[in-house]
């Protein structure tokens, strides 16, 4: 072969890129991820850049690493690396795919320093280096929430978070089974349903997670029946029992979200104090006859349940919806509000109901909208000065009971 031939084998293009980029072993890049790791800001650290194929990506790669498949470097380094000057660290699976966008980058696309790990993933990963095996859905899972992937503000990052997520319902009555039924269909990945009552004839008239094959069969069992042949991806915690003093720390501890379909007051106020103490917001609604109300409870950054109504109130005053009329799809549009609640919250988008009480009637289709605010001073549970550390709880059956 001539010295004036263009023409070369594939072997010493890359040969002659490797010769051309600096080469760092793996030690010397975990190195690297350590003093980030140890500044706690990524913004002075090298870029780590990831040149392989999606699926070797998927499988696994280093953390906090940049992906950028070699075929598009040239149409997306520029977005994913603006800062030209910046120190880049290109890996691929062994160091031949990275040689050759190393090259790319520095000689043609004008970024100043680039380097390449030796070996790649393949050596790094043959090391013992910690690396990260992203969360990927499966082709049935971007079928079944393609319409959730085609909205930005969900996306797979969202729908991850969605299946990531813990969700207590307290109740799978009213209020809990249209919200259980849809925070399944959306792919919240773990449901734990509260619940110690059986499935009733006169449930079934809003009570839409049920059927009239289940009555007399405990709820939670219907309830997971029911999503079972919803969602497959969804994790059903059955717990077919009452939310007691008790039980309520260790059933609300392992959650993200509570949804309060609770449909009495020492329900509510047990399951307001716990989740003040362990931190967990709570997306309360209720409904009598054709009036319902919602808002969010996120402790110390909203009011708590007590903020509002700091007593229960007289007992001939506080009707239970299991002796008074309440129209079917009430408690239908107040449960939905609570799943897109606790979606927004477990998604991170939008504007969660916090201070803010909304007031729906039916009759009239009129939404009223109240401010609500965390009484500091006063609350005897979220207040300032409360220390809920070893509190007891309260036996709220019989705080009730006085109140009456
Ligand atoms: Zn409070």
């Amino acid at each position: 072969m001539s010295s004036e031939t263009t023409t070369r084998s594939g072997q010493q293009l890359i040969k002659e890129a490797r010769s051309r980029v600096d080469e760092l072993d793996p030690s010397e890049v975990k190195r690297t991820l350590d003093v980030r790791e140890s500044n706690g800001s990524a913004d002075e650290a090298p870029v780590l850049l990831d040149v392989r194929e999606q699926h070797e990506y998927e499988q696994g790669h280093l953390p906090g690493a940049i992906h950028v498949p070699r075929g598009h470097l040239e149409t997306r380094i520029e977005t994913a690396v603006p800062d030209r000057s910046r120190r880049v660290i290109a890996y691929c699976s062994t160091q031949n795919r990275s040689a050759l966008a190393a090259v790319t980058m520095k000689e043609q696309l004008g970024y100043d320093d680039v380097a390449v790990m030796t070996g790649g993933f393949t050596l790094w990963r043959d090391r013992g280096y910690p690396f990260v095996q992203p969360r990927v859905l499966s082709d049935v899972q971007k079928q079944r929430y393609s319409r959730h992937l085609l909205i930005p503000e969900v996306g797979i990052e969202g729908q991850q978070k969605l299946l990531d997520a813990k969700v207590l319902l307290i109740g799978a009555g009213g209020l809990g089974s249209p919200a259980a039924l849809y925070l399944a269909a959306a792919g919240v990945g773990t449901l734990g349903i509260v619940d110690d009552d059986e499935v009733d004839l006169t449930n079934l008239q809003r009570q839409v997670i049920h059927n009239s094959e289940r009555v007399g069969e405990p709820k939670v069992e219907s309830a997971r029946k029911t999503i079972a042949a919803l969602n497959p991806d969804v994790d059903v915690k059955p717990y077919r029992t009452r939310l007691n003093a008790d039980n309520v720390l260790d059933l609300i501890r392992d959650y993200d979200v509570i949804v309060d379909g609770a449909d009495n007051f020492p329900t509510r106020y047990l399951l307001n104090d716990a989740a003040v103490r362990e931190r967990k917001p709570v997306v309360h609604a209720s409904i009598l006859g054709f009036d319902g109300q919602l808002t969010v409870f996120v402790p110390y950054e909203g009011p708590c349940y007590r903020c509002l109504y700091p007593q229960p109130p007289p007992a001939d005053l506080a009707p239970s919806c299991g002796a008074n009329g309440v129209l079917g799809v009430l408690p239908g549009i107040m449960g939905l509000l609570q799943a897109n609640e606790t979606i927004k919250l477990i998604i991170g988008k939008g504007e969660p109901l916090v201070g803010r009480l909304l007031l729906f009637e039916a009759l009239s289709t009129q939404f009223t909208e109240l401010k609500v605010r965390r009484d500091a001073e006063g609350c005897p549970v979220c207040g300032d000065h409360v220390d809920l550390a070893d509190t007891e709880f309260e036996d709220y059956e019989a705080l009730c009971a006085a109140a009456g």
